[in-house]
């Protein structure tokens, strides 16, 4: 805990560091504070073009006080100043990931674990294990399986869960969060029949004779979810502290926490992490992003842009333009190259878009700030539509409106982007393993403007870099080496898949610092490293500017320190 003399050191500190000619200068008088934290003997890569390197760096109450070589930097040593020595290897400012769902993160943590399996058989008896060890009233839920791993490729169905897992009830999604699969247990409790109608934007999947085959599309989850018992506040505050844990040992020290999609349960998070964060348990700094339907809840409290501090803010709001490539939902001009009939869905909340844009206006003009998730060419064009539209009326603003996803762009709106000022929040090791399938889906021309990082650059538009966790895993690693080299993950593209959308190791570093700051209006806190910033930064066991982009997925983080505080060390 904080005191205010400490407080008021910082200040003086402070005001000695902006007094001075050069950063690292040592505080001048008797009294002067004393350095909480120094890590010296390391090549700091700060963002900060005006020092792009250093060797140490000094932490005081919180914030970087010092910065430069360790000779000067080691002025602001005390008697209670904990020095640590990096032994020459890398430090980069803290990696903030723009797009996390951490319960979903957290839950898929503990969940039973279908991403790599590989057949039918390997699905039911991983379920029917899980079911085993399940308390009665509790359901089997997460699982995020990919059928196209599977040999041979199958939908799957209830039957096959029912063989293993009769009587516990099942729901677990596919990995991109836009199909479930339940089994007859639990379409029986949420009440789903072959007479069920299909909501509107989301389809209930039907074998020959019209019965449900336990899979369900986008709005047709819900169907099923909201049958599953909610969680305790306990169940709930243990499955996002095992994903700040999980966050700290990979050096995420900032998540822009997107809505799981419900907004009751939005709230319950935003309570746990308060409460964490009123008793010094956040490891990580947490810009909450609810569903927009709650907007009127926010603006009734009089929010102007976000309310919180360092540790916690809200002040964006979260809403669906599509779904996916991968369940055929996401939303495009010209039908799917494999799917002649069908060209996608717009969201259920964005039918009629007039209503949509009455609810991003009515933030908008609460200066909130908007995340629209949109993947298929059409869906990005109607939420940029819908911007530029609210702009024209209400006049120029620093915005940053942003879509999540924008994976598959018209030709003619990168401009429009870049004119609107929307930042592309991103997840670039999507490109990796949707770059297995996705061609053949929706054919070459659109895949050349898939995920098209360079392109985005080279307009000028602002990338901010995420995951999109549970969906991808939220190991920066994997990001950069999927930013700088394309390589799918089936081998096949060694050399980068639409290789010409590379971004250098630099260029992936800044997005997934500053650019993913900026994204949530906090690059003046955080994202680079410099005297008065937050010391939020990680220490890597390999140096991620000067290996072969190749080698980035095996790098390791050795230390994390958020707000200058050790949230995680490998050697314990
Ligand atoms: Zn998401």
């Amino acid at each position: 805990m904080r005191t205010a003399a400490a407080g008021a050191a910082a200040m003086l500190a402070f005001a000695l560091w902006s007094s001075a000619a050069a950063a690292a200068a040592a505080p001048a008088g008797a009294a002067a504070p004393a350095a909480d934290v120094i890590v010296s003997g390391a090549k700091i890569w700060t963002g900060d073009p005006g020092r792009p390197e250093a060797q140490a760096i000094a932490v005081l109450d919180g914030r970087v006080v010092a910065l430069g070589a360790d000779r000067d930097v080691m002025a602001w040593r005390g008697a209670a100043t904990r020095v640590v020595d990096a032994g020459g290897r890398r430090i980069v400012p803290g990696f903030n990931d723009a797009h996390v769902h951490i319960l979903g993160g957290g839950e898929e943590l503990a969940a039973v674990q279908l991403k790599d399996v590989t057949s039918a058989d390997e699905f039911a008896r991983r379920i029917g294990e899980r079911a085993a060890h399940t308390p009665k009233g509790e359901w089997v839920t997460g699982g995020t399986w990919d059928e196209t791993k599977w040999q041979p490729v199958t939908l799957p169905t209830r039957q096959m869960i029912d063989r293993t897992a009769p009587d516990v009830p099942v729901a677990v999604g596919r990995y991109d969060g836009h199909m479930v699969v339940a089994n007859s247990l639990a379409l029986k409790l949420a009440g789903v029949t072959a007479a069920t109608p299909d909501p509107a934007g989301g389809v209930i999947v039907r074998d020959a004779s019209g019965e449900p085959t336990g899979a369900l599309k986008d709005a047709a989850m819900d169907l099923v979810m909201r049958a599953i018992p909610p969680l305790t506040h306990a169940q709930r505050r243990a499955i996002i502290e095992r994903a700040l844990r999980h966050a700290a040992s990979i050096g995420v020290t900032s998540m822009q926490a997107v809505s799981d999609g419900d907004l009751a349960s939005d709230y319950a998070d935003l309570g746990v992490l308060a409460e964490l964060r009123e008793q010094g348990q956040l490891t990580a700094r947490v810009y909450a992003i609810p569903n927009l339907a709650g907007v009127d809840d926010w603006t009734k409290l009089g929010l102007r842009h976000a309310f919180g501090d360092a540790y916690l803010r809200v002040g964006a709001f979260k809403s669906f333009a599509d779904g996916s490539v991968g369940s055929r939902t996401a939303y495009f001009f010209k039908p799917f190259d494999d799917d002649p009939g069908n060209r996608g869905l717009l969201a259920s909340e964005m039918q009629p878009l007039s209503r949509a844009r009455e609810r991003m206006q009515r933030a908008d003009a609460a200066g909130l700030q908007l995340c629209t998730h949109a993947i298929g060419d059409a869906g990005i064009a109607a939420i940029l539509d819908l911007y530029a539209g609210i702009a024209a009326q209400d006049g120029p603003r620093d915005r940053r409106w942003r879509i999540e996803h924008a994976q598959h762009m018209a030709a003619g709106d990168f401009e429009r982007f870049a004119a609107l000022g929307v930042i592309a929040s991103v997840q670039p090791y999507h490109a990796i393993d949707d770059g297995r399938w996705v061609e053949g889906r929706i054919g070459h021309d659109r895949s050349s403007r898939t995920y098209a990082f360079r392109t985005f650059l080279d307009h000028g538009v602002r990338l901010a870099l995420g995951t999109d966790w549970p969906v991808a895993p939220l190991d920066p690693m994997l990001t950069l080496y999927a930013a700088t080299t394309r390589a799918t993950l089936d081998g096949k593209n060694p050399n980068g898949w639409f290789p010409e959308q590379k971004l250098t190791i630099a260029e992936a570093l800044t997005a997934y610092t500053q650019g993913s700051a900026y994204a949530e209006f906090q690059e003046a806190e955080k994202g680079s490293l410099r005297p008065g910033m937050l010391a939020d930064f990680v220490l890597l066991d390999r140096d991620v500017l000067t290996i072969p982009p190749a080698q980035l997925r095996d790098v390791k983080v050795m230390k994390t320190w958020v707000g200058g505080r050790l949230v995680y060390d490998s050697a314990h």
